[in-house]
């Protein structure tokens, strides 16, 4: 009788962790091992912006108890980083020196928020808020009642600054051509989207270029974001959410083909035969459009890791997406967009 296979999944974020549900489900005998740089096991990042409600204990926040990993026989090496894995040998390589044989590879490693050439400098500067322990470090930096700088503003920025704005803070926005990313609408949509936001309280800065943060060590305001014209915006805190980079690095000696993210076939199978990818960290060739294409989003990321795990198994499913994209105001003046799961 022959071995198990053993599946390695890179990532335990909404991708990854469809992806291990769905193979123990329908195969009993298999070995599943996640690795993630996380130290919680899988949360929805969604719900970040509730630690602003008061949603302290990281606890409320996981999808599922630690002990469902050991029912399911999911084996989640947690605060691991994959820094090679070498696709002829088959082996994923750990940052400790470790590592760990597959028969069948998927990577869901997702993405980083991207940050403009220009204010790299500044990134020690600013906050981020991609874990729960960002996001708590956010909440305790922020006076009650004080202002956070937004440069760009995605989907994930303004949910945050929705919130921000609800629980009494003040958000100034520094647009840019990220803002409202991942959807594309056209100078006019978002302007209107934008006078949106000003009803709702927010002060919005438009046509500024930032090129660099101060911090006023002890100063109140805490914070400057300096702009191309030499003029400042005072604030408390600065974050950036100016969209994604996909995390390929480690990556690189693989043997796949690699443009932004790993680049995959509609079956979600990377350029090496025991390589799949999942969620935000892959490009789908699109025969239609003859490019290869991301698909964010919450709904798309999900269907992505279930179909890959089913193709891993055996079966040969296309990612066909028929995922509604759309922002608008509604009659009440609020903003709704297909990429919120919750709002
Ligand atoms: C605050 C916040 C709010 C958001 N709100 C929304 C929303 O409303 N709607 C929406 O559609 N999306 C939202 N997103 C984005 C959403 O979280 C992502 O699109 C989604 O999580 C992508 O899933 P993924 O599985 O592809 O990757 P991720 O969830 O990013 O997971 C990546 C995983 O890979 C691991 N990893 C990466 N590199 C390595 C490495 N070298 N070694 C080991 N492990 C590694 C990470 O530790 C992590 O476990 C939000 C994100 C944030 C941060």
């Amino acid at each position: 009788m022959s071995a198990p296979l053993h599946y390695v999944i890179i990532g335990s974020g909404s991708a990854g962790f469809a992806a291990a549900t769905t193979l123990r489900r329908a195969d009993d005998d298999c070995r599943i091992t996640m690795i993630t740089m996380d130290g919680l096991p899988f949360y929805n990042r969604y719900d970040l912006p509730q630690v602003f409600h008061g949603r302290h204990d990281w606890r409320d926040l996981l999808a599922v108890p630690p002990a469902f990993y050991d029912t399911m026989r999911i084996k989640l090496r947690r605060r691991s980083r994959v820094v090679d894995v070498d696709g002829s040998k088959q082996l994923v390589s750990l940052a400790h020196q470790e590592t760990v044989h597959y028969d069948r590879l998927l990577v869901c490693a997702g993405g980083r928020g991207y940050l403009p050439e220009n204010l790299i400098e500044s990134a020690r500067l600013m906050h981020g808020f991609g874990s729960f322990e960002a996001a708590m470090q956010l909440y305790r930096d922020l006076p009650k009642g004080g202002t956070a700088i937004m440069i760009g503003g995605d989907m994930v920025g303004i949910d945050l600054a929705l919130t921000l704005l609800e629980t009494g803070y003040h958000v100034s926005l520094i647009t840019n051509a990220q803002t409202f990313w991942p959807h594309k609408i056209t100078p006019d949509e978002q302007s209107v989207l934008l006078r949106a936001l000003e009803a709702k309280g927010m002060t919005v800065f438009e046509d500024h270029r930032p090129v660099g943060v101060t911090r006023d060590n002890g100063g109140q305001p805490a914070s400057r974001v300096i702009l191309e014209d030499g003029s400042e915006i005072a604030g408390d805190v600065v974050m950036s959410f100016c969209g994604l980079t996909s995390s390929v690095e480690f990556m690189l000696g693989a043997d796949v083909d690699i443009e932004r993210g790993l680049l995959v076939d509609p079956e979600l199978r990377t350029s090496n035969n025991t390589i799949w990818a999942a969620g935000d960290v892959c490009q789908i060739w699109h025969d239609t459009e003859k490019a290869y294409k991301f698909f964010h989003g919450w709904e798309n990321v999900r269907v992505m890791g279930k179909l890959a795990a089913r193709n891993m198994l055996g079966e040969h499913e296309i990612f066909d997406v028929n995922i509604e994209d759309r922002i608008e105001i509604d009659a009440d003046g609020q903003l709704n967009s297909t990429f919120w799961v919750h709002r």
